[in-house]
């Protein structure tokens, strides 16, 4: 009988990331066969039964939606400072939700949130290269020839980066500023911001506009929609 540790079986059903699990298992939340464990090496067999909350993992239903993240929350699920946090935006949904990757505090934009630990963990694997599409607001007016770096594929803090879509969308010569957009695969942290400076164009204003084919056409700031079958299918 296969044996797994508790908390990589409660990632796996769903409920949440590994990390967060054993957070869960700490706290006591997490019963094997009706008994509480809170020891983080144990291991578990199909034959026990599992439970977070009382509600066995069978019984735990896989989410996943795509949140319009609005500036200044961040994007983690609980926060030390008492910020907003993007779990604060699905009060209704009763299963512990998480973000697929991460957007600054005061980037906008696209992300999703899911419950379902492998389908996550497979998205924020580098070797899934999903487009992520950014606009953003730079100083400066930048011409294409000087965002060809990015398209060639820059080298920042030592790292050679993937070649980029770059591209000038507007240029606002009374307020020296630009709107750019950038597609991208990687997830480094506060790339799109490295990656702008580095060109000697800094990032004013920051948004996430699609990932791979989700858009968010009709959601406002704050809102959210589940991911249809379809779009579940075509992002795995
Ligand atoms: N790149 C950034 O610099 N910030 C984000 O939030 C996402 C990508």
């Amino acid at each position: 009988m296969n044996e797994e540790r508790l908390q990589k079986v409660i990632a796996a059903a769903g409920v949440a990331s590994r990390r967060h699990a054993e957070e869960m298992i700490t706290a006591g939340q997490v019963t094997v066969n009706g008994v509480v464990v809170r020891e983080l090496g144990t291991k578990v067999t199909s034959h026990d039964e599992v439970a977070v909350d009382g509600v066995p993992l069978a019984k735990q239903k896989k989410q996943y939606f795509l949140f319009y993240k609005p500036r200044s929350v961040i994007t983690a699920v609980t926060d030390n400072k008492d910020r907003r946090t993007v779990t604060d935006f699905f009060p209704e949904v009763r299963e512990r939700l998480y973000p697929v990757g991460r957007l600054d505090y005061d980037t906008s934009g696209a992300l999703i949130m899911t419950n379902d630990g492998d389908f996550a963990n497979m998205l924020m694997h580098p070797k899934f290269n999903i487009d992520k599409r950014y606009v953003a607001k730079v100083n400066g007016l930048p011409t294409g020839a000087q965002l060809r770096p990015l398209r060639d594929g820059i080298t920042i803090e030592g790292r050679k980066l993937a070649p980029a879509h770059a591209r000038v969308l507007s240029r606002d010569r009374a307020k020296q500023t630009s709107i750019v957009e950038l597609v991208i695969h990687q997830g480094l942290n506060h790339q799109v911001k490295k990656m702008l400076k580095a060109v000697g164009f800094p990032v004013q204003k920051l948004a996430r506009e699609a990932i791979g084919p989700l858009e968010l056409t009709g959601l406002q700031p704050g809102d959210y929609r589940k991911l249809t079958h379809t779009e579940i299918v075509e992002l795995r």
